[in-house]
């Protein structure tokens, strides 16, 4: 494959192709990372009703001024960050940002630094942007960034870093110590960092997200990504953002008008209502969510599974070698959702060349009964492939 493969040679995304195998044996699904609630009624009222008497015509390109406003006011009042009107852009999801800032900031032969396990959009999206991958590896299962192994992936070509934190699939969030020594390296390079920070309110035992762009010197060479969809668990409305300096947000916002140029104007409504709630309402997700991921990491554990500790996402790993299975994550995977009726997903997929071959992971953004009947299934599962 050449160093640039076009998408035609590339695999069609692991969401995909578990959920696709997930309604094929109507498995539970665990793979994809979606809540089974309907989110939150509020909101969607408001979107409902601003279909019927908004605009169903183009908002500006950059976004409803009210959102765009929105943004700003909620990073401020949570995140203690002081973004600039122009320093918003409204995009169709995050990952529509994460390739606009792509397109917009990375030229032909610019190496891009990413951690793997990555997301599996981030690779491809830099190819195609004609960008080089330099990947450095997180070890299973402490997933940790050190500045060494960071350093050695950064030469004369590194333009970018493209880091998620909290880190899916890995579930976790990086700490004071990764987050300085990450700043520390993109300061001395002078790189940008693009920071995928779609999980930013789903964190867990206390922990509270800080953006980068609030850390010394970062202000001016970090583009925030963050997601309606993970923020009221509706991933489907796909209303993402992009945040930072007005000087690298705009050449973002031009790669945003040629590729989807708008964002739905109902829901950009609503979403701007829901990010005015009160702080109390996402301690409220997050506490309820902490609540599933105890439920299950506990019901699995029983069964004699090894589980990860989740800090942050909707999901928590499945340590496959350490529960006593031999099998490879993607075989156990196959197994589960043909056999057992569960989907979840394989970890190897979000590596290029993987070196982490046993962990799956499991979404537990779901009812009780749901993670109930999903632990009996795996359990089952666990003893029949021991
Ligand atoms: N972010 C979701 C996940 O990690 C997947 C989104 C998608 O399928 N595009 O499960």
């Amino acid at each position: 494959m050449s160093a640039h493969p076009v998408f035609a040679d590339m695999p069609v995304t692991v969401f995909e192709t578990m959920s696709g195998l997930a309604r094929r044996h109507g498995a539970i699904n665990l793979g994809q990372g979606f809540p089974d609630a309907p989110g939150p009624e509020v909101l969607r009222r408001l979107a409902a009703e601003a279909v019927l008497n908004g605009s169903n015509q183009y908002p500006p390109s950059r976004g409803d001024p009210v959102l765009r406003e929105a943004v700003v006011e909620h990073y401020s009042r949570l995140q203690g960050v002081d973004l600039s009107f122009d320093g918003v852009v409204v995009t169709s999801g995050a990952t529509e940002a994460i390739a606009a800032a792509l397109l917009a900031h990375v030229r032909p032969g610019d190496e891009v630094v990413i951690f793997e396990p990555a997301y599996d959009a981030y690779r491809p999206l830099i190819e195609r942007a004609g960008g080089v991958v330099r990947a450095v590896t997180l070890q299973a299962s402490a997933w940790r960034l050190t500045e060494a192994a960071l350093e050695a992936a950064v030469g004369p070509r590194t333009r970018m870093v493209l880091v998620n934190n909290p880190l899916n699939p890995a579930a976790r969030v990086f700490d004071a110590e990764e987050i300085a020594a990450l700043a520390r390296i993109c300061i001395r390079h002078d790189l940008i960092v693009v920071r995928d920070e779609v999980w930013e309110h789903v964190v867990f035992d206390g922990r509270m997200h800080r953006t980068l762009l609030a850390a010394p010197g970062m202000a001016d060479r970090v583009v925030k990504i963050g997601s309606a969809g993970k923020m009221f668990g509706l991933t489907g409305w796909k209303v993402g953002f992009a945040c930072g300096s007005p000087d690298l947000i705009a050449p973002l916002a031009k790669a945003h008008q040629f590729l989807t140029f708008s964002t739905p104007p109902n829901l950009q409504t609503a979403v701007a209502a829901g990010l005015a709630w009160p702080v109390d309402w996402f301690d409220q997700m997050r506490s309820d969510l902490g609540r599933s991921r105890d439920r299950l990491a506990a019901a699995l554990t029983a069964e004699g599974y090894v589980v990860t500790p989740g800090e942050g996402t909707y999901f928590l790993c499945l340590d496959l070698a350490a529960s006593g299975l031999e099998l490879d994550d993607t075989s156990f995977c196959r197994r589960i959702v043909e056999a057992f009726g569960v989907a979840a997903i394989p970890l190897s997929a979000f590596e290029h060349d993987p070196v982490t071959r046993t962990v799956a992971r499991l979404c537990f953004a779901k009812s009780d009964a749901v993670l109930d009947e999903a632990s009996e299934r795996l359990g089952r599962a666990r003893r029949a492939l021991l």
